[in-house]
C-alpha cells in the first residue's frame, strides 16, 4: 500500500496565516488592484493538494464510477483540477451539476433552494455520489442539502470540498466534508471560484478580502 495517513488530513491553515508566497508574484486582473488583503493559499498549494484529495477519492472509488456532483458556481475551478487529477489516476466519473443558493452578501441566510435543478434521478439512482464544494463555513448549506440529495436513493453520499471554516468559539458545524482540502480561519475569503457579489472568482489564488474590496461597487465594472 502507498497510502499515507498524511493525505487524509485537511491542510490546516493558521488563524494569522498568510502563503509563503510573494503575494507581487500573483497575476490577478488590474481592477482588482487594492481589493486582496492577504495571501491565503497559493495556486501551487491548491494544486497539490487537489493531487493528494484525487488520490484519496482514488483509493475509496477504485473499480467504480462516482457521481461527481458540481456545486455550481464556486466549486467549479476547483472541480475542473479535481477531475483532472483523477484523469491522471485513471479514475472514471460521470458529471454532474446543481446549483444551490444559501448566501446574500457576506451573511449566510441559512435557506438552501436547488436553483433550475438538472438532477435526473435515473443518473442518480444507485449511484456512489461525491458532492462538490467550494467552502463549508456553518454547514448549514450541506446539511439542507445532502437530505434533498438523499430523495434520489443514492448507492452513497460523500462531500468533497476545497475549504472548511474554522469557526471558533466550541461551535461545531452543521454537516462535515470527509474529503476537506484545507481548514482556513474564520475570514471572508476570495478567488478560484469564490466570489463577492459576483467578482473575484476568476483569481487563480485565495486572499481575504480587504475593506477597499469589501466597499467596491461592483456594477462600476462593465
Ligand atoms: P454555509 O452554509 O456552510 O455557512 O455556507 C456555505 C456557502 O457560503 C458556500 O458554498 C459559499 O457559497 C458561501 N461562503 C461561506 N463562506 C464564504 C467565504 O469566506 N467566502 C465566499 N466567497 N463565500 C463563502
Ligand atoms: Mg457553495
Amino acid at each position: 500500500m502507498t497510502s499515507t495517513a498524511n493525505k487524509r488530513e485537511t491542510t490546516v491553515i493558521p488563524d494569522e496565516g498568510t502563503s509563503n508566497v510573494d503575494p507581487a508574484t500573483r497575476l490577478y486582473p488590474p481592477e482588482y488592484e487594492g481589493h486582496l488583503g492577504s495571501l491565503l493559499i497559493s495556486h501551487e498549494e491548491i494544486d497539490s493538494r487537489v493531487q493528494e484529495l484525487a488520490q484519496c477519492i482514488h483509493e475509496d472509488y477504485k473499480g467504480t464510477r462516482p457521481v461527481m456532483l458540481c456545486t455550481l458556481k464556486g466549486a467549479c475551478p476547483f472541480y475542473q483540477h479535481l477531475l483532472d487529477a483523477l484523469q491522471d489516476l485513471k479514475q472514471g466519473y460521470t458529471m454532474e451539476f446543481l446549483r444551490a443558493s444559501s448566501y446574500v452578501g457576506a451573511a449566510t441566510s441559512g435557506n438552501v433552494t436547488l436553483l433550475g435543478s438538472e438532477l435526473n434521478k435515473e443518473d442518480l439512482e444507485n449511484r456512489h455520489v461525491i458532492l462538490v464544494e467550494d467552502i463549508v463555513d456553518t454547514g448549514t448549506t450541506l446539511a439542507n442539502l445532502l437530505p434533498l440529495l438523499q430523495k434520489f436513493e443514492l448507492k452513497s453520499l460523500e462531500v468533497c470540498t476545497m475549504l472548511e471554516k474554522r469557526l471558533g468559539d466550541d461551535k461545531t458545524p452543521a454537516a462535515k466534508a470527509k474529503y476537506a482540502g484545507f481548514s482556513i480561519p474564520n475570514k471572508f475569503v476570495l478567488g478560484f471560484g469564490l466570489d463577492y457579489n459576483e467578482l473575484y472568482r476568476d483569481l487563480k489564488d485565495i486572499w481575504v478580502i480587504s475593506q477597499a474590496g469589501i466597499d467596491f461597487d461592483a456594477k462600476s465594472l462593465v
